[in-house]
Parts: structure tokens; sequence; C-alpha cells
């Protein structure tokens, strides 16, 4: 139902109390005045019969009825009162307006009884002989203190009647003009009481609608200023508070989105209460979007929905690695913790991603190295282990034989060396880089080039293998010229190694626009497609027996690759297989 407006609950309740107050007023006031006329002409009747008494008496030795008439209609007509005179039988004798001779006994009239019964009776009823509303009063008339006749008088009071209704219409009048007046002030006053609950109602809604900074300008009562103050007060308080709760709200969001870690807080039923932007990224979902709806609906990932069903049930702190399947795989350590409200009942979880990716492909790198490394410095070892046994339980008469033995032995050592001195190489570099240690110079690439084919030609010729150097001498970049020289051998070793005898192989060093490129082509056996993008591995090798036949350690290329990075470079392949490889370090040019 709708409510009705202060004022209109107050101003009708006003008009009712001034209509039945006015109404009451008018009819005591027409009341009064009534019993007051009506009292006044029964005095003046009395009073006249009273008068009259005397004379009437004077008729009653012995009882003159024509007499008595007579005088009742001689004083009759002087006045406007009737005037009839009964005898106790209650027949009349006397009239001022009717032959009393046709007057029915007047015994039963109210106000002959009292008479009779010597108090002054007074009554008001209809006259059937004048057909008239009239009021009589009939007094006893005594002689030797009997009652020996009653005298009526009475007058009709239709006048009476009209004068008063003429008075009641002007009393009414003058009700109905002070109730108008008093309406008016009632309005008014209804205007003034409800216009500040008015304007505090208007002053509320503005509050409601989050306008603190509005003050209530309330004069009127007591009450009302003070009312108007508590609230513009408990505005400004409540203002100050929702500003301090949306800076703290504001420096959270931040600390929130500006973390690296991804942050995901969801209520008991596993819907979303806040997304951080780390985690947004992470699942590639929008952070706003996703607020107050499932977290199985927002993120598609099973095994964060295990994770999060574990930790919402066991309501104590977990933690695991989540693959996250995008392009790329992502591993996310999820810790989760309970959050609790202030009555210390938990209310949810709070996850914390981190991106482990890396870590994890480290830890693996690590772990595959140094199996890796365990294996191949196994092999060598356990050859030399079993040579050497052999060697000592079984002692050989023929001294070749031993020899033979020996040089297997010195082959797997020779070996084990080269892994060893590879490892230490690659442990080198890794530290002197961490370290910062290496101090890039500009220099001639020529003389690296030259000092590098140097040192290979050897074993070159040994294979009739021809080697081609063209560099120009003002080629320069900056470079550790050792290791530089380290990395060009390395692969011109490798040229050597996987080449056919009697084939040439071309370096070359020459800047483009943007690199200067160092190139070591052979014509040998190739590389087939599948095994280009991992030759940079360490120990990784396409033909194993083949690498090894021919002395290789499979960690060449990674010293290459390592040494290019040093130099901020990067290292290319292109090769045919049967035809022949070419590696280029491109240096960048400074
Ligand atoms: P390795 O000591 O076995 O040569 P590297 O790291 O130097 O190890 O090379 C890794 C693998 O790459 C080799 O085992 C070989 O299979 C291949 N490779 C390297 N250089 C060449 C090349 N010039 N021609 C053909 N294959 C090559």
């Amino acid at each position: 139902m709708k409510k009705k407006r202060l004022f209109w609950q107050l101003y009708p309740s006003f008009l009712i109390i001034i209509l039945i107050s006015v109404a009451a007023v008018i009819w005591y006031a027409s009341n009064s005045l009534q019993q007051f006329l009506l009292s006044r002409t029964a005095a003046v009747l009395e009073e006249r019969a009273l008068i009259l008494e005397k004379d009437v008496a004077g008729y009653f030795s012995p009882v003159d009825t024509k007499a008595v008439d007579s005088v009742c209609k001689e004083i009759g007509s002087l006045s406007s009162a009737r005037i009839t005179v009964i005898l106790p039988s209650g027949r009349v004798i006397g009239d001022s307006q009717e032959n009393p001779g046709i007057m029915e006994n007047h015994l039963n009239r109210p106000e002959v009884k009292n008479a009779l019964a010597n108090i002054t009776g007074i009554s008001i009823r209809y006259s059937k002989t004048l057909h008239k509303k009239m009021m009589y009063v009939a007094i006893p008339v005594k002689k030797n203190s009997r009652i020996i006749a009653v005298l009526r008088t009475s007058v009709p009071i239709t006048s009476l009647d009209k004068e008063l209704q003429s008075i009641r219409v002007k009393i009414a009048f003058g009700g109905l003009i002070a109730a108008l007046f008093a309406a008016g002030i009632s309005f008014i006053f209804s205007r003034r009481m409800s216009r500040p609950l008015e304007k505090m109602k208007q002053g509320a809604e503005y509050f409601a609608r989050g306008d603190l900074t509005k003050k209530l300008n309330i004069s009127g009562s007591e009450e009302m200023e003070g009312l108007a103050k508590a609230m513009n007060l408990m505005a400004a308080q409540l203002n100050d508070r929702i500003n301090i709760v949306i800076r703290q709200r504001n420096e959270l969001e931040a600390v929130f989105s500006s973390m690296i870690e991804g942050v995901i807080a969801l209520d008991s039923k596993e819907q979303v209460l806040g997304v951080n932007q780390a985690a947004a990224k992470m699942f590639k979902i929008d952070s706003d979007k996703s607020r107050g709806r499932s977290i199985y609906e927002v993120i598609r990932n099973s095994e964060l929905h295990r994770f999060v069903k574990k930790a919402l049930s066991d309501e104590k702190p977990e933690h695991d690695d989540i693959v996250i399947e995008h392009h790329d795989e992502q591993i996310v350590h999820t810790y989760s913790t309970p959050i609790f409200d202030a009555q210390k009942n938990s209310i949810g979880i709070l996850l914390v991603l981190n991106d482990v990716t890396r870590l994890r492909r480290l830890e693996n790198m690590r772990r595959d190295f140094v199996a890796n490394v365990s294996h191949e410095i196994k092999t060598p070892l356990t050859a030399i282990k079993g040579f050497v046994e052999t060697l000592i339980h079984n002692p050989f008469d023929d001294l070749n034989e031993v020899r033979r033995f020996l040089n297997i032995i010195e082959k797997h050592v020779n070996r084990l060396h080269a892994i060893i001195e590879d490892l230490l190489n690659l442990s080198r570099l890794e530290q002197e880089n961490d370290n910062n240690v290496i101090k890039l110079e500009k220099k001639q690439i020529n003389s690296v080039l030259e000092m590098a084919v140097s040192l290979c030609r050897e074993r070159a010729e040994k294979k009739n293998i021809h080697i081609e150097l063209s560099c120009a001498k003002e080629v320069t970049a900056k470079i550790d010229s050792t290791l530089l020289e380290q990395a060009v051998v390395n692969l011109i070793d490798n040229a050597v190694k996987y080449s056919n005898t009697d084939s040439t192989i071309h370096i070359e060093a020459f800047p483009t626009d943007a690199e200067i490129i160092i190139s070591v082509k052979d014509q040998g056996i190739g590389i087939a497609k599948e095994h280009v993008g991992r030759l940079f591995e360490r120990f990784y090798r396409v033909d194993k027996s083949r690498s090894r036949e021919l002395g290789g350690t499979g960690l060449g290329l990674a010293i290459v690759k390592h040494i290019v990075n040093v130099h901020k470079g990067h290292v290319t392949v292109k090769s045919v297989p049967g035809k022949g490889s070419a590696f280029m370090i491109c240096l960048p040019i400074y």
C-alpha cells in the first residue's frame, strides 16, 4: 500500500479535529441557548400566571365560570400568552382563545397534573386545539391552602424555534468561518511540521545515493535542527570512512595488481571474489568478468579444479604444481591458504600462483645434464676398468697385445679427459659470464680465424681436407678473441670430423647491415632436418657411436652456443644431408 505523505496524514487529522470541535461547540451553544430561551419563556409564563392568580382566585366564591372565562379572554387579548383556567376535576372553565365548553377534560395534561400536585408544571407539546407547538406553565390557584383550580399560561414556541434556528444558523456560520480559519492555520502548521521532515527525507535520499557531501540546512524546532545536525555529522563520518575504505581498497588493488605472483580469491562456494592481473594473464581470462562466477566456469583447468576442491575441503594450506596448457606449457606452483572473517570462520581460500616454468625447466635440464655427464663418464670408465682388470688378472706374454690394450685404455682416458676438459670449459664460461669478467674488445676477426685454422690444419690435412679462409682485414667486432677462437675451432673441428676426405672447408667472415657473420661451411655428411633444432643441446649427437668414434664429446656445439651468447650474438645452421653443412656465428655490430 502506498504510504501517504506526512502532510496528508497531519492535515486531514487537524481538519477532522477542527470540524468535530466546531460541530460540538455549535451543538452545545445552540442547546444551551435553547435551554436558556425555554427556561426564560417558562419564567415569564409563570410570572404572568402568578400575577393573574389573585384575580382569578376572586371568582371562586362561589365559582363564576363565565367571569373566569371573560377575565381570561380580556387579559389574553392584552398579551401574547393564552390563559386557561382548569378546575381540579380537569374541566376547563376559562380560556383566552377558545370556548371552554368545547374543550376536553385537561386532567391528564402533565403540567396540570404537576400543578394539582402543588408544583409548577411546565410542558412543551403540540396543541391539538391550536395546531401549534406550545409551552405550557401551570400553577395551582389556592384558597385557604386548598387548590381550587389550575391557572395555565401558554405561548406558541414556533417563533422561539424560528428564532433559535436563525441563531443556530448564525452560530454555524460563525463556526464555519472559525473552522475555515482554523483549517488555514492548521494547513500552515501541517506544512511547517512536514516540510523539515520532507527536507530531511530528501537529504537522507542524497546520502543513500552516495552524495555524502550534501549538508542538511534545516531550521525549525530544536529537535529538527538537532536531528539535521546529527544526520550531517553521520554523513560526514560515513564519508570519511568510505574514503578511508576506498583508499585502502585502491592501495590493496594496486598491490594486488602489481604482484608478479598470480592471486585468486575464492569464497567457500567456489565463486571468484577477485583475480589479479598476473593470474588473469596466466589463465588468459578477464579479471573483471570473472568476479562472482564459479571458478570451474571461469578457468578450465582440471588440475586447478582438483587443487581448489582439496584446498576448500581441507581448510589448511596446500601447495602443488599446476600445468597450464596454452601454446606453451606453463608450470605454476600454487599455494592455498584459507581466508577467515573477523569471527574466525573460514569464508574461502586465497590462491597464490608462481610461474616456475623456467625453474622447473632448469631443474630438468640440470637433472638431465647430471644423468648425461654420468652416462658419458661411465662408458669410458667401464671400458678402462674392464681392460685394466683383464690386464691384471690375465698376464699377457704377448707385449703387442698388452700395448693394444693400453692403447684402448689411453683412447678412453683421452675421451674422459676431453669430456672433462669440455665440461670445465663450459662451467668456466658460465662462471665468468655470471661474474662479468669476460671483457669484449673491438678486434680484427681475421687474426682470430687464422689462429683457429692453424690449430685445426694438421687434423684437416690428415684427411686431406683443404681449408679456405676468406676475411677482409677491416672486419672487426667486439670480441673475446680466445673464446671466439675456441668457438671457431669447435666448428672447424666438427667440419673436419664430419667431412669426407679430399673435401674443402670454406671459412668466411663478412659484415651485413646489422651483423658480422662468421661462416664455417663444409662438404660433409650434413644433418637431417629433425636434428637441427637440438644440435646445440649438451651431449646431443646425431649419431652417438660415430661421434664417439671420432672423439666427439657432444659438448662442442653447446660451447659454441654459449660463447656466441656471451658475445650477444646467435648461431644458426643450414645443412643438406649428404651435401654439407654451414654453421654461422652472427655477432652484433656496435
Ligand atoms: P660432437 O663432439 O659429437 O661433435 P658437437 O656438439 O660438436 O658434438 O656436435 C653435436 C652433433 O652435431 C655431432 O655429434 C654431429 O652429429 C653433429 N654435427 C656437428 N657438426 C657437424 C657437421 N659439420 N656436419 C655434420 N654433423 C655435425
